[in-house]
This record gives C-alpha cells, sequence and structure tokens, in this order.
C-alpha cells in the first residue's frame, strides 16, 4: 500500500513540536478562563480541528467546558476557499451568554471564521474567542472582529504552502498524519 508520507514535500512540525505549543497554548487558555462566572463552550470546526480541538480540552481538562462541533463548507476539494462559506451543520449546545471558543485548524483568507463569528454573536454569545492552530496572516482578505472580551490564540504562524496533516486534508486524505507537513504541489497542480 502507498504511504502517505511520500506524499510530503517537507515536514514543518513534528508531532513532538505540536504536543508542546499545545501545552504552552493551553495553559495560556486555562488562565484567561479561570473563574469565569459564565459558561465556555470549545466550538471546533469540523473536520479539520477534531486533533487540534481533542488535544486543547485535555490541556484544561480541570475546566467545566461543554465541547461541540460546526461544519462548515467552503473548500471542496481543491486548495483555495471559493470565499463563501455555508454552515451545514449548526452547533447542538445553546452557546447563550456562554464564552466561546472557536477552535480552527487553520485561518486563511478569514472568510470562514467572520462567517462563524458573526453566527455565533446573533446566537446570544456573550464573547467569542479564537484559538487557530495555525495562521496565514499573509492570505487574509476579511479582518474578523472578536465578540466582547474574546482574544486570539494561535499555534504557529504557517508559510505560505498548502499543508496537510494534524487533521488537515487535501480531498479528506491525509488527516491522520501526525505531523504538518507540505503536500507536494504536483499532487494538486
Ligand atoms: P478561509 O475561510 O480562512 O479561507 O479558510 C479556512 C479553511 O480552509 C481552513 O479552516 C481549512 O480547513 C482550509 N485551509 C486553508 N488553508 C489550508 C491549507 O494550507 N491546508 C489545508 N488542508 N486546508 C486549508
Ligand atoms: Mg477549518
Ligand atoms: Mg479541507
Amino acid at each position: 500500500m502507498a504511504s502517505l508520507h511520500d506524499d510530503i514535500e517537507r515536514v514543518l512540525w513534528t508531532e513532538e513540536e505540536i504536543s508542546a505549543r499545545i501545552s504552552e497554548i493551553g495553559t495560556a487558555v486555562a488562565a484567561d478562563l479561570e473563574g469565569s462566572s459564565a459558561g465556555v463552550v470549545f466550538v471546533g470546526v469540523a473536520t479539520g480541528a477534531f486533533l487540534f480541538l481533542a488535544d486543547l480540552v485535555r490541556r484544561v481538562g480541570r475546566l467545566p467546558v461543554e465541547v461541540d462541533f460546526v461544519r462548515v463548507e467552503s473548500y471542496g476539494s481543491g486548495t483555495e476557499s471559493n470565499g463563501a462559506p455555508r454552515i451545514t451543520c449548526d452547533v447542538k449546545v445553546d452557546v447563550r451568554g456562554k464564552h466561546v471558543l472557536l477552535v480552527e485548524d487553520i485561518v486563511d483568507s478569514g472568510n470562514t471564521l467572520s462567517c462563524l463569528i458573526s453566527h455565533l454573536e446573533a446566537k446570544g454569545a456573550s464573547s467569542v474567542s479564537v484559538c487557530t492552530f495555525l495562521d496565514k496572516p499573509a492570505r487574509r482578505k476579511v479582518h474578523f472582529k472578536l465578540v466582547g472580551d474574546g482574544k486570539f490564540y494561535r499555534g504557529f504562524e504557517c508559510p505560505n504552502y498548502f499543508v496537510v496533516g494534524y487533521g488537515m486534508d487535501f480531498a479528506e486524505l491525509y488527516r491522520n498524519l501526525p505531523y504538518v507537513g507540505i503536500l507536494k504541489p504536483e499532487l494538486y497542480q
């Protein structure tokens, strides 16, 4: 059987580096949420954030948090966002009056996040923070505004390549790679 490793041009972050960085973010998130009087909901953006969310929630394991997912579609199987995200599966948890932490795999144009932030604000969240595993600031088209005293956390700044692994896919594959790597461009060009 073919190995996924052969499709990776270069590893950007190893499993060990990812784990160490998530411990740091978890500590920062926990410190900010500590003593919060309102409820806290971690909302993962499916599917890409599933591993990051799973690792992050365990770093704040002593805090009472609800966990849910939303599903947004804007990508298809290509490598470029089409700029018009649609929420295809909404949260089940009631976010009214609560602090929401949106957990994303990667922020690229910012379209997905800005759509989700407005959506959660409209549902009555008292604050919306964002915790993204990767951030590609060079590609930003939309500047999203956090809600209330929401904060922005990010794992790593990502160079302008199409990356896969640690939850992130190309055509639904590569999510199970334990590291993040640059996909060989000949595979999608
Ligand atoms: P945005 O709406 O910010 O343009 O794109 C957000 C979504 O596009 C991300 O949550 C992610 O699912 C996908 N995306 C953006 N850049 C990459 C990338 O380099 N690799 C992968 N696998 N997905 C990406
Ligand atoms: Mg995503
Ligand atoms: Mg994808």
